[in-house]
């Protein structure tokens, strides 16, 4: 009985410590590739799909910043450079990141049929527990100043955030999709969960889009287009919106 008690209170102290840290205020967006990884290749233009995916991006940024002046948004690139997938993360969690977005187009192996249309993945919930200990890892301090040297703390905290997480992703990826189908020409492909690395390095909700195939000429010529980029950022303005509130509501 007096264990439960003491039990419910670390909950609860717990709980307090998580929904004090959980305020909106950082957005990691992470254009993937850059510099001299140039990621996949649309097959007419040949254009890159780090310079399809980066324009996109900063658009998305600049939606956040002019609306929502007090949230920070952290990018992983700017330009035209090559970043380390395991620095892309460390950004994200060193920055205090509450959300990551990576930014990517696809491309279809050979033997595959013609695909089109946009990829959403969030990490699967067996990689969560992962991605909670990468960063408990990586951040002594902030392992120590919130829950001490605790291995229950620590595990209470991981199970905790690990749900959230898988809530708070699967809800902004379902807004992604709803609002690219909505806004854009793009099909949707679905929504699936993967163990990315990119997305498991991030402690925090972490969605990956891929906004289309630049091996279907139908996407590629889209793509390309900088209205289309500029719609396709509305698009995700739009369902980041929607995620602000819900969170909002939660928190
Ligand atoms: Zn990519």
């Amino acid at each position: 009985m007096r264990f439960m008690n003491i039990f419910v209170m670390l909950i609860f102290v717990i709980s307090v410590s998580i929904l004090a840290q959980n305020k909106l205020d950082v957005i990691v967006l992470d254009a993937g590739h850059g510099g001299k990884d140039p990621g996949t290749r649309g097959v007419r233009s040949g254009v890159f799909e780090k310079d399809i995916i980066l324009p996109i991006t900063l658009k998305l940024g600049q939606l956040i910043e002019m609306n929502y002046p007090h949230i920070k948004v952290i990018y992983t690139r700017k330009t035209d450079e090559f970043i380390e997938l395991k620095e892309r993360t460390r950004i994200a969690n060193s920055t205090g990141g509450k959300l990551f977005i990576s930014i990517h187009a696809n491309h279809k192996k050979k033997e595959e049929s013609d695909k089109s249309g946009t990829e959403i993945y969030i990490l699967n919930r067996d990689r969560m527990t992962e991605a909670v200990h990468i960063t408990m890892n990586e951040d002594i301090s902030l392992k120590y100043s919130l829950y001490g040297n605790d291995t229950t703390d620590m595990f209470i905290f991981s199970s905790l955030a690990r749900n959230g997480y898988f809530i708070l992703s699967s809800h902004l990826s379902s807004n992604f999709e709803s609002n690219i189908t909505a806004n854009t020409p793009l099909i949707s492909r679905g929504i699936y969960q993967s163990g990315f690395w990119v997305l498991a390095g991030a402690s925090m909700p972490s969605v990956l889009i891929e906004v289309g195939y630049l091996s279907s000429e139908t996407d590629e010529s889209y793509l390309i287009d900088q209205k289309a980029q500029t719609d396709i950022a509305e698009a995700l303005f739009s369902a980041f919106r929607s995620y602000k509130r819900y969170f909002e509501i939660l928190y």
